[in-house]
């Protein structure tokens, strides 16, 4: 074993060390295999309603750079790469869209453009719309078709959906496995609600999702 070296690696490893890498390495397996049944069940779940998925052109790497480690562990891009292998053999396909063109965090189906910031969870228009961003955007990804957001199709079906995303909004909050969900998903508001709850929830998730990217600029939009 020898003597430790300053600048040198030990030209052997000591037992300890193995048994320690030998853990480590189990560590990291048992993380991929619960990852990999943790996908296929979302993917399993998503196929059961459609096989058709239209989603956002998204660099997972940038992602990476963004949030950090988390990114690492859900594996994102891999599980992309799932649903379209699985959508693929069922008949059904992943279509992802421009997100330069589509911008759908920033837009309402009635024509207006709403720039939020990322920590503002809520989209929220003098048209009526008062919804979870996310969801919203999920919407609208339905009337995208080449790059392009075909608005006109999303107001004409929008009485439609709505109630069923705002129960979908409303469920969120409690999970049926009894987890919360992810508090950068915002907290449900009622249409009577004032926005005042919204600027708290807003504040509540800020450290979840705000991060290096965007300027913190908590007073900016708080209270307007
Ligand atoms: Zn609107």
């Amino acid at each position: 074993m020898g003597r430790a070296i300053k600048g040198k690696h030990p030209s052997k490893k000591s037992r300890r060390m193995r048994v320690s890498q030998g853990k480590l390495s189990e560590m990291f397996r048992k993380e991929a295999a619960y990852r990999k049944t943790l996908h296929r069940q979302l993917a399993n779940q998503i196929l059961s309603v459609g096989v058709q998925i239209k989603t956002e052109k998204l660099s997972y790497r940038a992602f990476q750079k963004t949030f950090g480690k988390s990114v690492g562990v859900r594996a994102p891009g891999m599980f992309v790469t799932l649903l379209r292998r699985k959508t693929e053999s069922a008949g059904g396909g992943v279509y992802a869209f421009n997100t330069r063109t589509t911008a759908l965090s920033q837009v309402c189906h009635c024509g207006e453009k709403h720039k939020k910031l990322l920590r503002q969870r809520i989209h929220e228009c003098l048209c009526g719309v008062l919804m979870q961003r996310d969801l919203y955007s999920g919407y609208l990804a339905r009337f995208v078709k080449d790059d392009v957001l075909h608005a006109t199709e999303a107001n004409l079906s929008w009485s439609g959906a709505e109630s069923l995303l705002r129960a979908a909004w409303s469920n969120s909050q409690q999970l049926a496995s009894g987890r919360v969900s992810p508090s950068s998903f915002g907290v449900y508001r009622s249409k009577s609600e004032s926005s005042e709850k919204e600027n708290l929830v807003e504040r509540k998730s800020l450290d979840v999702v705000t991060f290096g990217r965007e300027p913190f600029r908590a007073q900016s939009t708080l209270g307007s």
